[in-house]
């Protein structure tokens, strides 16, 4: 049997990061501190599950001072560090690390893409298109940042100036459907990518934990926009964070719960009171 640290813990939090744990302008996480603390304190792992890359995502985590494994560009793939204990869970080796991953190459990502623009014109820009610098003045990431998110494995992000209307978007998911490809929408940009979702990513986690484990605790997601609905439908509790607009994303799906708060002030009050609900049962 695998060892996992902790066994069955009381719970796991699956979390999306930029406009949830992270504020959307200026990327800090200060107002989820509390919760951050309380879920130390009781053993509960704390998965990030985000569109950035796994260069991005482990130094964010390393800050964290959080250890679970990763789930990288919209679940392009799941990682752990060689040396943690969650490593026997993964089946897989990329980079040089244990792995597993769902997600499509990125120059046929990058296929993709070509195929929209053909359609829509030179409005459609991906991180491809550009370098750290243009990631740079996208994002308002540092330059550090922006380099390690330039560094693409599974996802595209991409712009799209002007935005098509409703029944245009039905025309560019056709495109990429014919490539085997799909679109999605996080907080600030679109995204090509292939035949994987933070969904599936976390559900096929669950399940390898479960084997290993004898047993599954009991689970909270946390997202702000639509690339995250598949993440919220496979934990127990699935919970939006207010946009930066002070908005909830719409239509949310029967059984995902809102909370008042933008990103990491929702957060916090999202992860307590399920706390709270998890000590009452
Ligand atoms: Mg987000």
């Amino acid at each position: 049997m695998v060892q996992v640290p902790g066994g069955v813990p009381d719970g796991v939090v699956f979390t999306d990061l930029d406009g949830t744990l992270l504020d959307h302008h200026s990327y800090r996480y200060d107002a989820a501190l509390p919760a951050l603390r309380e879920l130390d304190r009781r053993g509960i792992p704390v998965v990030l599950c985000s569109s950035k890359t796994r260069a991005e995502m482990a130094e964010l985590q390393a800050e964290l001072g959080i250890d679970g494994p990763l789930i990288v560009e919209n679940g392009g793939g799941i990682f752990a560090a060689a040396d943690s204990p969650w490593a026997g869970l993964l089946p897989q080796r990329h980079g040089g690390l244990p792995a597993r991953v769902f997600g499509t190459a990125y120059p046929a990502l990058r296929e993709g893409l070509a195929a929209i623009r053909e359609v829509f014109g030179p409005g459609v820009r991906g991180f491809g298109d550009t370098d750290p610098a243009g990631v740079a003045a996208w994002t308002g990431l540092p330059s550090r940042q922006a380099e390690l998110a330039w560094q693409r494995e599974f996802d595209e992000p991409f712009l799209w100036d002007p935005e098509p209307a409703t029944v245009d978007l039905g025309r560019a998911r056709q495109r990429l459907a014919a490539h085997g490809l799909q679109l999605t929408r996080g907080g600030r940009f679109w995204h090509v990518l292939g035949d994987n979702d933070k969904g599936r990513a976390v559900s096929w986690l669950l399940e390898r934990w479960r084997d290993a484990v004898g047993g599954r605790p009991p689970s909270l997601g946390l997202g702000d926009s639509e690339n995250d609905l598949p993440m919220l439908g496979v934990v127990d509790r699935g919970v939006l964070v207010e946009r930066r607009d002070g908005t909830h994303l719409a239509p949310r799906p029967a059984g995902v719960m809102t909370v008042l708060g933008q990103g990491p002030v929702g957060w916090n009050r999202a992860v307590l009171e399920w706390l709270e609900s998890l000590a009452v049962v």
